[in-house]
């Protein structure tokens, strides 16, 4: 069953560019993104910063309200229920952060943190709030005597078993991760995968798991979507996003992962210039100004996310189509 459906997903702000507010100009985070998430399934989001995914999470948390697209949970449009209505899906549908410094409020003890969302979603009798966080602390690796404490006696890694155990305590289905590892030190950061996983296991969650690199996802992810200047570049199962990736950003974002074995060797691609500004979308495919196998068809013409075999892409070379064009260079001339 399909616990998330995104289609057609569209989130364009508006800027004024110029000191009398003459000028607006468009941004086009999102621009038409779909794709699904089944119950107890783990999509890894994947792109640079930039890239549109954070603004996803955030849409699908209802934080923001798309331009244009739906998205469905268990099959009803979030954006067409009342907010009152909202409310109850709400506990369903959870948030962990990027950032455990941040996230959590400095002046509330860990036990008024995970007290928050229990009142607010009467998950539990208020009776049985003290026991409930201690066996939500439990849950995530830490004890019942953290729960008097405040954030700053913490870890970084310890903080966001807490920010996980806040997003656990309503009961979820569904939980945007957004970069959950990212602020952490390495040695830590598979302590917390290994967490997530098995809770993911324990009460059939579903994820929508945002990374800016391709190695941390390996491990979590069902299947993985690559994002580029708001649009789905590429699309599949996590096994054959790694053993074939096709479309050339794929690529290189693989190249950049380290392999930790140091008799393997990987040709790192290193891409020409930073992501363009959503502001300046480039003509044709977004990636022809970095791409080190753009064509002369690449400028001016957009290639559609093409799907075979369960593996999307959108990329000329990869679309049959493009054996006929003799626009081609197949040279990296751009
Ligand atoms: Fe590169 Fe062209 Fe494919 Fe875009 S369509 S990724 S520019 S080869």
């Amino acid at each position: 069953m399909k616990m998330i459906e995104v289609v057609d997903l569209k989130k364009h702000f508006t800027l004024n560019t110029s000191v009398l507010n003459t000028e607006i100009t468009e941004v086009k985070a999102v621009n038409g993104v779909s794709f699904h998430i089944d119950e107890g399934e783990t999509l890894g989001l994947v792109g640079e910063s930039g890239s549109g995914k954070t603004t996803t999470g955030k849409l699908i948390l209802r934080l923001l309200k798309p331009t244009d697209g739906k998205i469905l949970f268990e099959e009803r449009d979030i954006n067409e229920i009342k907010d009152r209505e909202f409310r109850k899906i709400r506990k369903d549908i959870q948030v962990i952060f990027q950032n455990p410094y941040a996230s959590l409020d400095p002046k509330m003890t860990i036990e008024d943190i995970l007290t928050q969302p229990l009142t607010i979603h009467k998950i539990v009798p208020p009776l049985e709030f003290k026991k409930e966080c201690v066996r939500l602390l439990d849950m995530v690796g830490l004890s019942a005597k953290d729960a008097k404490k405040f954030p700053h006696e913490f870890s970084g890694g310890q903080r966001q078993r807490i920010g996980i155990a806040r997003a656990i305590a309503t009961k979820p289905k569904f939980i945007v991760c957004d970069e959950p590892v990212s602020a952490l030190d390495i040695s830590i950061q598979s302590q917390i995968l290994n967490l997530m996983m098995a809770l993911k296991k324990e009460f059939k969650l579903s994820y929508l798991f945002i990374a800016h690199g391709l190695n941390v996802i390996k491990h979590v992810s069902d299947r993985v979507a690559v994002m580029y200047l708001g649009k789905i570049v590429e699309m599949g199962a996590v096994e054959d996003i790694y053993t074939s990736p096709k479309h050339p950003y794929t690529k290189a974002l693989m190249s950049a992962s380290p392999i930790p074995d140091p008799d393997i060797k990987r040709e790192r691609i290193i891409l020409k210039d930073e992501i363009p500004s959503p502001i300046h979308i480039p003509s044709g495919c977004a990636f022809h100004t970095r791409c080190p196998s753009c064509m002369d068809i690449c400028k001016h013409k957009t290639p559609e996310l093409r799907t075979e075999n369960g593996h999307s892409v959108a990329c000329h070379l990869s679309l049959g189509t493009v054996l006929g064009d003799n626009n081609v260079n197949g040279d990296g001339s751009c």
